[in-house]
């Protein structure tokens, strides 16, 4: 395992995760942590680490994930850097104490608000699919809330790994911030210590994994899973617009977004004027030949390649269909004719594949949501404010996204978390203070 800490950047060292967690435990304890000067100056710092190194994050995820370096700043290094500087901007009126009415039997002269309370030492366990940006943006979370952190990076983004185990103790604190790369024997030697707060992202078999190692210690968690994200495009809506939104939100970071639209829902007509319109849309973002494009991303690995491969005979090819195992590219594929049973449909796709399936109406469109697991996110095509209204009424989603996929995550205001199967718990800005925050109540009563 490799334990990156001051003076010995990327080499093995012995330390062990319980030394790890004692030594942040130990920093925790003196309250370095807790001023919000030392928060804001860690934030200070890693905003110089993304905008001084981020070419060497940038050829990272390009090495991982084939991303162009225009989607690596957008999605992960300059998105880290607005989440720092929203932080920046509002962390002391975040902080402040939150007076409480005090009921009229305690007397005139008592006193009552909650305050935020640092909960110690977050251990923030981070997927391969933006390994920067969510490896970083709940840092960002977990240090504005003046806690100590134990970084643990995906083993399947190396390059993303070792890049951010090279650059975060060369910019950070180290006696509060510590990066543990590996996969699941350094996860699970992790697990078995105490935190103070876990926060997982990635799949919901290793959610549960994580919320079991956390009852022991009775730790909370926040756990960022996924699963399929419906869209559902009503009858009578702009189809050219609504195939530019799809596509562009669909084939982002090939597919492998957790919040990507999953499948699309429409009825049989709008189905057919959707397809032509997605074959002119994926054109336009990725030309005739999306192999030779240096905007379109690959499949993170052979397991990943094989498994989408497997799903690309679920329907009748609109578009794409091609794939080159040696390269891990799966064009952009669009199928419709789709059956609710095939295979593309009983598990989350998390590749650049869309299914349309169709539905005689919102009825039963809203029903095909429900008979399902709580998704991600939502995303309805409506110009109707009635039909809007009801999708997010009768349904429960982590987000609801009208008119546009994906785009709810950079609004720094709004909650980002799932809901039942696709999660617990939410962050970025002020929601990150109170996931990484013990909201402390205290009742002041003078003696005389
Ligand atoms: P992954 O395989 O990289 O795993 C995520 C992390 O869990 C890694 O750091 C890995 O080392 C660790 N891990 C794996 N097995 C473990 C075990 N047995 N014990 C402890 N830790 C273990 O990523 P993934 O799970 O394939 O990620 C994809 C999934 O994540 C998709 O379902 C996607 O929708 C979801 N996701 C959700 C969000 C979100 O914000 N809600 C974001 C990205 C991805």
């Amino acid at each position: 395992m490799t334990v990156t800490q001051r003076g010995t950047v990327n080499q093995p060292t012995p330390e062990q995760p319980a030394d790890v967690v004692a030594r942040l435990r130990a920093t925790f304890r003196t309250g370095r942590t807790k001023p919000v000067e030392w928060r804001t100056a860690q934030l200070r710092r890693l905003r110089e680490m993304l905008t001084e190194r981020g070419d060497d994050l940038a050829a990272a995820l390009r090495a991982d994930l084939g991303k162009s370096a225009t989607e690596a700043y957008r999605t992960e290094i300059d998105f880290t850097v607005r989440e720092i500087d929203h932080t920046l901007d509002h962390l002391r009126e975040w902080l402040r104490p939150e007076p409480a009415p005090v009921p009229a039997h305690l007397g005139a002269d008592a006193d009552a608000w909650t305050q935020y309370d640092p909960l110690g030492v977050v251990l923030v366990i981070a997927p391969w699919n933006y390994p920067a940006q969510l490896l970083l943006a709940p840092l960002v979370g977990a240090l504005a809330a003046g806690n100590a952190v134990v970084a643990k990076p995906s083993e399947l983004a190396p390059a993303t790994s070792a890049a951010l185990a090279r650059l975060l103790p060369a910019y950070l604190d180290t006696d509060a911030v510590a990066v543990v790369e590996g996969g699941v024997p350094e996860a699970t030697a992790l697990l078995a210590e105490r935190f103070d707060h876990i926060f997982y992202t990635g799949n919901g078999a290793v959610g549960r994994v994580v919320m079991r190692a956390a009852a022991e210690h009775l730790t909370p968690v926040t756990l960022e899973l996924g699963g399929k994200s419906p869209v559902f495009v009503d009858r009578d809506t702009d189809v050219e617009a609504v195939a530019d939104r799809l596509a562009r939100g669909k084939f982002l970071n090939a597919g492998q977004t957790c919040v990507a639209p999953d499948y699309v829902l429409t009825d049989p007509r709008t189905a057919a004027a959707l397809e032509t319109a997605l074959v002119r849309a994926v054109e336009k973002l990725y030309g005739t030949d999306p192999a030779t494009s240096p905007e379109y991303g690959r499949i993170v690995n052979e397991r990943h390649f094989d498994r989408l491969s497997g799903l690309l005979d679920s329907g009748r090819v609109v578009v794409g269909g091609g794939s080159d195992r040696t390269d891990r590219f799966i064009a952009p594929t669009v199928l419709a004719d789709v059956d609710p049973g095939s295979p593309v449909m009983r598990e989350e796709i998390f590749g650049p594949i869309l299914p349309l399936v169709t539905v005689p109406d919102l009825d039963a469109a809203i029903a095909f949501i429900n008979d399902r697991d709580k998704p991600l996110a939502l995303y309805v095509f409506s110009e109707s404010e009635t039909t809007r209204e009801r999708i997010a009424a009768e349904t429960s989603s982590g987000a609801v996204g009208h008119g546009l996929p994906l785009a709810h995550l950079t609004v720094s205001d709004l909650p980002f978390g799932g809901v039942g199967e696709s999660g617990m718990g939410s962050y970025h800005g002020r929601y990150s203070i109170e996931t990484f925050s013990h909201r402390k109540a205290v009742l002041v009563k003078p003696l005389r």
